[in-house]
């Protein structure tokens, strides 16, 4: 059986579907204003990855992926953020529409995660495609005297009906400050950690309501999106640890106060990750694309074993390095399958699947479950029909396609980004026997992982 480290509860604990043998979940989804990086798509492997656990122990799942097309503002770290939307930001500055860019980028979004063998949800809903949802919850909940409409046409939560506020990250509403953005507490608030579940605003992608014109905030998305899709009874909701607040206590406040009870029974949160030692963002420009690794000439699945390598809340740093490791690491694997499909098919090698399954199941020990499949690759005691199908059944839950390639040329290989630029300038400044600047530009290159050789016909690299 699955066991997970729940945030709210800080243990681990068994997953026990609420309803029978599907278990339910919702995973915080992408705002579509720009490509997802690789940070972002290890966020979107945990539930794929829970889903794929828990069908070993023959449990079914439900997964609802919003996807956020309107209502992320630029900040939306503090509790009641404001400034602007980044779909219609990112719109501005491509000169398209709204509408356009959540379309391009949710595509994008889409081709990323079939390419990372990332399952589709059950669901996607879109907020601009759910507003209807969030004015009933939002009416339902100021019924309860859970919220209140303001002059404005915004409303507000009331944070203080809401008391367990703060369990899952452990930011009480007492110990929460007055955000520091606004000059003292927005007069429209009756206290200054209630945040906004509408917007009342006149622009593109807002909405008429009983309470005016405007667009929802991007917490009560989550909150409506997933009490629809999935009940009042969710038992995972997944997400990077940034989400924790104020987006996710914000949700567990609205969820909880409309249906009376806890709504989700665990909070699973995945750590970050590091490129090159820092935290991949895009506010840093420490930003790696799927499509890079392409580029590369690497296989993109090498980022999801290089993922595997690591359990999904410790923090990883990938470097280029690690992805090219990986990256033989997958192909050697796909070329011994190949040789091993010549034996006779054989049982599997029962033992080695019981160790695997038990670190999987383990809070997802993924390093723990890789270790047993180098384990088995070398023991040749194990007949290799044997090995063949071993290596498939656990490749059910790893996503790795290690049973394709077969006979397939080796990649072409192709420059990382920047390396071309790099080379050019190397080589001019080889003309100009500055071999300083020669030295350093070689320095350089390595580290995109590009070897230069200097042949007396020039500069060659791999
Ligand atoms: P955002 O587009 O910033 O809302 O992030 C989308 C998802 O990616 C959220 O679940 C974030 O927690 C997650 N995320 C953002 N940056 C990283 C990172 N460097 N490593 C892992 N997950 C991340
Ligand atoms: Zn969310």
């Amino acid at each position: 059986m699955l066991r997970l480290y729940d945030t709210r509860s800080r243990q681990l604990e068994a997953i026990v579907p609420a309803n029978g043998r599907v278990v339910r979940l919702y995973a915080c989804g992408p705002t579509v204003y720009r490509y997802a990086h690789v940070g972002n798509l290890r966020s979107y492997l945990l539930p794929d990855l829970i889903r794929r656990v828990l069908e070993q122990s023959r449990v079914r799942s439900v997964i609802c992926q919003n996807i956020t097309d309107v209502g992320h503002l630029v900040d939306d770290d503090e509790i009641d953020p404001s400034g602007e939307d980044k779909v219609l930001q990112q719109a501005r500055r491509e000169g398209r529409s709204a509408l356009e860019i959540a379309r391009f980028y949710e595509d994008a979004f889409r081709r990323d995660l079939s390419t990372l063998n990332v399952r589709t949800p059950e669901y996607t809903p879109r907020a601009s495609e759910s507003i209807d949802l969030m004015i009933e919850l939002i009416a339902k909940l100021i019924e309860m005297g859970h919220a209140y409409a303001v002059e404005d046409g915004s409303v507000f939560f009331d944070a203080r009906s809401f008391p367990s506020y703060g369990e899952i990250s452990g930011n009480r509403l007492d110990a929460l400050k007055p955000g520091h953005r606004v000059e003292g507490v927005d007069p429209r608030k009756r206290f200054h950690a209630d945040w906004a579940l509408w917007k009342g605003a006149e622009r593109e992608m807002t909405w008429e309501t009983p309470w005016g014109r405007g667009f929802p905030g991007w917490h009560i998305e989550c909150s409506a999106m997933s009490l629809r899709f999935l009940g009042e009874h969710i038992d995972i909701h997944t997400g990077g640890k940034d989400l924790r607040f104020p987006h996710h206590e914000d949700e567990r406040a609205q969820s909880n106060a409309s249906a009376g009870h806890d709504v989700v029974k665990h909070w699973v949160h995945g750590e970050h990750l590091l490129f090159d030692g820092r935290k991949m963002a895009k506010s840093t420009g420490n930003v790696l694309l799927l499509s890079d690794v392409k580029d590369a000439g690497l296989d993109p699945l090498a980022v999801r074993l290089a993922f595997l390598e690591h359990r999904y809340r410790q923090q990883m740093n990938l470097t280029w390095d690690t992805l090219q490791a990986a990256d033989r690491t997958l192909r050697r694997w796909r070329q011994r399958v190949a040789e091993w499909a010549e034996s006779p098919s054989r049982p599997i090698a029962a033992e080695y699947a019981a160790r695997a399954r038990a670190a999987f199941d383990d809070d997802l020990d993924t390093p723990a479950a890789l270790r047993v499949v180098r384990e088995l690759e070398r023991d040749e005691t194990v007949d290799p029909g044997s090995r063949f199908e071993t290596f498939l059944h656990l490749d059910h839950v790893l996503g790795l396609d290690l049973s394709i390639d077969i006979g397939k040329p080796p990649a072409v290989p192709v420059l990382p980004p920047g390396a071309t630029e790099l080379l050019e300038a190397r080589a001019k400044a080889r003309d100009a026997k500055d071999w300083p600047t020669s030295d350093r530009l070689r320095d350089e290159l390595a580290t995109l992982g590009v070897k230069v050789t200097d042949t007396p016909d020039g500069q060659t690299w791999s």
